[in-house]
Order: structure tokens, then C-alpha cells, then sequence
């Protein structure tokens, strides 16, 4: 026996339209499952009054069951997606969701970031640069002004979510709210889109940007350049450009942090009485003075003629590695004076040669 409808809602026989529509309300409020998850009470209160509200909220039917106390024939279990669904629907509107919180989905997206690589010498990144790129991106298109509806039209309400941006399907007694499938969520449609940008609000576009790159940047930083990657669509706000700078391998200086290095091939005769040597620097060249008595792989340094320290002050060191080169072949002259040196060098060592003595002395015992 179905159980009495208005005692589900707790009304009286003589109950209007507006009172059965307040009672049931409240009991779905209060046993909607959203609220009671797992409540299994709940769960039955709540399919008791859909299916009481649904019977007498139709007058047919709550005619049928006020003469014969049963539903009639088409009610009773039969809830289907349009049926209760839209009875639901518009009975709580945005009720569950929220209601002021609204589930659309806006139109409008942020454009995409974009990404440009930008090499530059290491001249450049020591003095800092100016320089323009020229970036292909998306921008509002002018024709729609970036709303992608054409002139004289407008979006249109979504008939069949009525511009909510979702619908409700009912499973059993369960209302799962989904994206609508025709509008995809925004509530509207864009009916008449406009036929430059075919609806998308956006448009090709090349554009020359001034890009300021600033002294003592490294290789592989990224500058942000704020609102200039791809504009957004529909009324979105503009992605972020980042350019990636990337500096060319150089000649002869190798860089480590703000310090530049430099290999510098010197002969023996060099090392050992010294000399005034032309040396590479940034934009030119120096003397370097090497003195007499130094080492290979001795590193010379110039203070503060390296990289400047990127947004600080001051600059780093410019380095030269003494590499020593032994000729490969001697000419009759050359090989007469190193034999020469040799004779005049006889018993005497050098801090090096002298501890490695010690040491195969003690090796050997
Ligand atoms: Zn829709
Ligand atoms: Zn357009």
C-alpha cells in the first residue's frame, strides 16, 4: 500500500498548490542527500516526498488519489529525467548549489602565456641591452571588439539549461548536477558568431615589443613581460610573455657566475722572465703584465673586470689560466741555448722537485 501523500507532506487534504510546493520544500531540504550523505533514513524520506509531491503537485493525479488513495497508473516509481528532473529544477533553482553562488562557467579565459627565446652575446648580457621582438601571438580581434559575436547580435540565453550552465539528471531518487552539454557550462550561445574571428574572440596578430634586458643577466633566466602573451577570450584577461634569454658561447671567455676565464698559452721563457702580454677583454683588448717566475695554470686576475653583478654593485673578476705550451720541434739555435740552460741550470731544483725528492727518498727507505 503506497503510503498517504499528504501525510508524507504533512498537510492537510484541503492543502493548496502553494502550501504542498512549501511543504515539500522543506522536506527536501531537510533529507536532500547532499546534506545526509549515507543516511539511509534520509534517503527514504526524501524519494517519499518527491513521489508524494510529485502526485499532488498534478492535479489529474491528486484528483486519482484523493478518489481511489493509489497514484493512478502513470505514477509511482516512474520518475524520469524530465519528469522530476524539471520539477526539481524548478522548484530549487540554484538552491543546492548555493544560490548565490552560481555554477556557470564564464565564456571568458585568460589567454595563453607565451614563451620567446632571445640569444644574445655576452657583451650584451655585460652591458645590458635594449632590444625589440617580434612576437606572433592571438589578440582580441577588432571586428567583435573580443566578445566573437558578430555586430548587431548578441549571446543568447542557453534554452536548454536556461542560461544556469548546468543540468540536473535524476538517477532513481539521486539529482546530479552536470555542465550543460550545449552551452558547455557559460549559459549562453553564441548564435550569430562573428565571421572574421569565427566566434573565437581573437585574432593573428604580430606584434614588435621592446624588451629591456638587464646587465649581468645569466644564460637561462626569463624576464616576464606582464599581459603580453596571447589575449584572453571573451572579455579574458591577456597571458604573460616570457622571454628566455640565452646567451651565445663566446671566443674566448668562459663565464662562472659574474667571474670570465680565459685560457691564455704562454711559452716557458715567458713563465719564467715574465712578460707584458696583449690579452682579450670585453669589447677589446689589454696588456697584461706576467711576472717573472710563474707557474703553469697560475691564474692571473684582473679585479673587477669581469660580469657585472646582475641588479647590484660592482662587477666580477676576469681570469687568465697561464697554459704552458712546450714547442714540438727546436730549431738548431733554439736547441743550443735550452741546452745551454740546461748545463747552467745543473744542481739547482725548484720547491717542487725538491719535496718530490724527499718523498722517494722515504719510499724507498
Ligand atoms: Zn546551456
Ligand atoms: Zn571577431
Amino acid at each position: 500500500m503506497p503510503r498517504d501523500y499528504y501525510e508524507v507532506l504533512g498537510v492537510p487534504r484541503s492543502a493548496t498548490d502553494a502550501d504542498l510546493k512549501k511543504a515539500y520544500r522543506q522536506l527536501a531540504m531537510q533529507y536532500h542527500p547532499d546534506r545526509n550523505p549515507g543516511d539511509k533514513h534520509a534517503e527514504e524520506r526524501f524519494k517519499e516526498a518527491n513521489e508524494a509531491y510529485a502526485v499532488l503537485s498534478d492535479a489529474d493525479k491528486r484528483a486519482h488519489f484523493d478518489r481511489f488513495g493509489t497514484a493512478g497508473p502513470a505514477a509511482g516509481g516512474g520518475f524520469t529525467d524530465t519528469g522530476f528532473g524539471t520539477l526539481f529544477e524548478d522548484i530549487f533553482e540554484n538552491f543546492f548549489s548555493g544560490g548565490a553562488r552560481s555554477s556557470r562557467r564564464s565564456r571568458a579565459a585568460r589567454g595563453e602565456d607565451l614563451q620567446y627565446e632571445l640569444k644574445i652575446t655576452l657583451e650584451e648580457a655585460a652591458a645590458g641591452v635594449e632590444t625589440k621582438i617580434q612576437i606572433p601571438r592571438l589578440e582580441p580581434c577588432d571586428a567583435c571588439r573580443g566578445t566573437g559575436v558578430e555586430a548587431g547580435s548578441r549571446l543568447e540565453t542557453c534554452d536548454l539549461c536556461h542560461g544556469r550552465g548546468e543540468v540536473r539528471r535524476t538517477h532513481g531518487f539521486l539529482t546530479v548536477a552536470q555542465p550543460c552539454p550545449k552551452c558547455q557550462g557559460a549559459g549562453q550561445l553564441n548564435r550569430h558568431p562573428c565571421t572574421r574571428c569565427r566566434g573565437e574572440g581573437r585574432q593573428r596578430a604580430e606584434r614588435l615589443l621592446s624588451v629591456k634586458i638587464p646587465a649581468g643577466i645569466e644564460d637561462g633566466m626569463q624576464l616576464r613581460l606582464s599581459g603580453e602573451g596571447s589575449g584572453g577570450a571573451n572579455g579574458g584577461p591577456p597571458g604573460d610573455l616570457y622571454v628566455l634569454v640565452r646567451i651565445r658561447e663566446h671566443e674566448v671567455f668562459v663565464r662562472e657566475g659574474a667571474d670570465l676565464y680565459c685560457d691564455l698559452p704562454v711559452s716557458f721563457a715567458q713563465l719564467a722572465l715574465g712578460a707584458e702580454v696583449q690579452v682579450p677583454v670585453l669589447n677589446g683588448t689589454a696588456e697584461l703584465r706576467i711576472p717573472p717566475g710563474s707557474q703553469p695554470h697560475q691564474i692571473l686576475k684582473q679585479k673587477g673586470k669581469g660580469m657585472p653583478h646582475l641588479r647590484q654593485r660592482g662587477h666580477g673578476d676576469l681570469c687568465y689560466r697561464l697554459i704552458l705550451e712546450v714547442p714540438q720541434r727546436l730549431n738548431a739555435k733554439q736547441r743550443e741555448a735550452l741546452l745551454a740552460f740546461e748545463a747552467a741550470s745543473k744542481g739547482e731544483r725548484g720547491p717542487l722537485a725538491q719535496a718530490f725528492l724527499e718523498r722517494m727518498k722515504k719510499l724507498l727507505g
